[in-house]
């Protein structure tokens, strides 16, 4: 148990901020006794995964925790499936690589988000058409009430977009131990239909791609598109794509015929990159902190000295002026601490 830590080393933002108290743990026991050291002295309890999701906006008056569990282990599950259990400290990117090397499908257009595998049940990590959810088996998880371990499976974690039941009535409830997925072992089902994959195997010459070759495209632009947090802080996209009721968006599309939507039942997904740009906002800068120039979800640590509550703000100004200009309510992906 350390006091007073520095977590800029611990949050992709590279804000700086200090935890009381930090503790790494390897094993559950070790989890056990962290959390039984927070609750006998009544600190609030802040778990650390890759830092790749959260915001700090002030020190931490309690204690953090990092979790370093390691290990992966196998099940085979009939002709063409295995079951892959990744303890949560697996950072996320080596384990897609993992299960690339052993030629398991199914994670290959996750490639490359950052964080780790204990925090991609929490907000249900989606890209390139796929999500978690569509390989996902159960999790298991620290009941922070009983102090017992329990499985969540699929319908228990009640996944959405960006969302499950670790970000709504779970929150703060649950600490993620491990996490089971279902990956193919021979006929793998190629998604590449979404984004640029397509046009980029095509400009690799590759006709009739392997799930090595999508995760590659996939690597590739990513790379291209968004900031590398080793380089230049940030938390990925910092708003969800709002969704909203069908009549609303015809409206907005007689005042703005070039709004973008996917059509969703009576409901449309509206890239939040856009409203924010069209506000104005990509590539500005206020301070030290600014919308990328490249993509105007991602909000960015531009000169690394900004402190969390300038990122905090920054953000309530592009909630307010999508609000002002559209009628919508942008709703904030990053975890705010
Ligand atoms: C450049 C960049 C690109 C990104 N691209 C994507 C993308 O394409 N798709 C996508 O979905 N996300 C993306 N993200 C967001 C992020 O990578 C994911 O949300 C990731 O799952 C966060 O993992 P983490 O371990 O870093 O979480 P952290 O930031 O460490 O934690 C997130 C939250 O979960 C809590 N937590 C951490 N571990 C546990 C646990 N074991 N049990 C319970 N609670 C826990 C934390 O307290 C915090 O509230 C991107 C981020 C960056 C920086």
């Amino acid at each position: 148990m350390q006091e007073n830590v520095s977590l800029q080393p611990f949050n992709t933002f590279g804000v700086e901020a200090k935890a009381r108290y930090f503790t790494e743990v390897h094993t559950p026991e070790e989890l056990k006794a962290a959390v039984n050291f927070s609750s006998s002295h009544s600190l609030k309890t802040l778990l650390l995964g890759g830092g790749s999701n959260i915001l700090l906006t002030g020190d931490f008056n309690g204690l953090a925790i990092r979790l370093d569990l390691k290990g992966i282990s196998e099940q085979p599950d009939g002709d063409n499936h295995i079951l892959v259990t990744a303890q949560a400290g697996e950072n996320w990117h080596q384990f897609v690589m993992y299960c690339l090397e052993k030629n398991y499908g199914g994670l290959e257009n996750l490639a490359l988000i950052p964080g780790n595998v204990g925090t991609c049940p929490i907000q249900n990590i989606g890209a390139y058409g796929t999500e978690i959810k569509d390989v996902f088996v159960r999790c298991r998880v620290l009941n922070l009430s009983s102090m017992e371990t329990e499985n969540f499976d699929l319908e228990k974690c009640r996944f959405g977009y960006r969302d499950s039941i670790f970000k709504q009535e779970g929150k703060e409830k649950y600490i993620i131990l491990n996490v089971t997925f279902r990956l193919t072992t021979k006929h793998h089902s190629i998604k590449t239909e979404y984004g640029a994959i397509r046009s980029e195997l095509n400009s690799a010459g590759i006709a009739d791609p392997t799930i090595r070759d999508v995760a590659q495209a996939v690597i590739t632009i990513r790379k291209s598109k968004l900031p590398d947090p080793k380089e230049t802080g940030n938390a990925g996209s910092f708003f969800k794509n709002p969704t909203i009721p069908l009549p609303q968006f015809e409206e907005l599309q007689m005042r703005f015929p070039n709004i973008q939507g996917y059509p969703n039942g009576d409901s449309v997904k509206v890239p939040a990159g856009w409203l924010i740009e069209q506000c104005g906002w990509k590539g500005k800068q206020i301070g030290n902190v600014a919308s990328h120039p490249l993509q105007a979800l991602v909000i960015i640590n531009a000169t690394g000295k900004a402190t969390g509550r300038e990122i905090f703000d920054f953000s309530t100004l592009i909630i307010d002026s999508v609000r002002e200009k559209f009628g919508i309510e942008l709703e904030r992906e990053v975890n705010i601490i």
